[in-house]
């Protein structure tokens, strides 16, 4: 069967790696140095899941605020939302939090939402790194703060990586399956 998605949005900070993520699920690719995205960028992907053919289309936003205004354009049709955040960037979680309110206050209401704690392979090099009463155990509360938060507010929750891949098909995926083939 073919079934064409509703499309999805990407949202959050500038920087927390929204634009690593879509190029890492469409493309298989991952650069250290990806340049900051304009306005927004769209990308289409037809992929097989499960026995079905699904074509994910994908907003890909800034995240500057001056470009804040446009985001209802881009949000307001999609019927998912992956809000990004980094994980070694406790600011861009914050972002992210106002994202959700604007979401939940304005978009609309039946958007499926995933929060995805992006670059998660910097958790993994600071657990070997760092010593043992340092950092590693912020970054644990931060992980758990960033559950409790999900539960919370009804979303999908995954740390994911767009350098190592980690997690980023699964997030794409599981807001797709929900929200298409409940
Ligand atoms: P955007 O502004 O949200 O679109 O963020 P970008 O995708 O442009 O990424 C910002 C920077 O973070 C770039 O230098 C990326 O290479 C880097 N980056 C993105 N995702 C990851 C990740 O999962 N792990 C690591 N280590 N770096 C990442
Ligand atoms: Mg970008």
């Amino acid at each position: 069967s073919f079934c064409i998605s509703k499309f999805k949005v990407l949202l959050g900070d500038v920087g927390a790696g929204k634009s690593s993520l879509v190029l890492r699920f469409v493309k298989g690719q991952f650069v250290e140095f990806q340049e900051s995205t304009i306005g927004a960028a769209f990308f289409s992907q037809t992929l097989a899941v499960n026995d079905a053919t699904v074509k994910f289309e994908i907003w890909d936003t800034a995240g500057q605020e001056r470009y804040h205004s446009l985001a209802p354009m881009y949000y307001r049709g999609a019927a998912a939302a992956i809000i990004v955040y980094d994980i070694s960037n406790q600011a861009s979680f914050e972002r992210a939090k106002k994202w959700v309110q604007e979401l939940q206050a304005q978009g609309n209401p039946n958007m499926v939402m995933a929060l995805a704690g992006n670059k998660a392979d910097l958790l993994d090099a600071r657990k070997v790194t760092a010593e043992a009463n340092t950092l590693p155990k912020s970054f644990i509360n931060a992980l758990q703060e960033a559950q409790v938060y999900a539960q919370e507010y009804g979303l999908f929750f995954m740390e994911t990586s767009a350098k190592t891949a980690t997690n980023v098909n699964d997030i794409f995926y599981e807001i797709e399956i929900d929200g298409d083939y409940s």
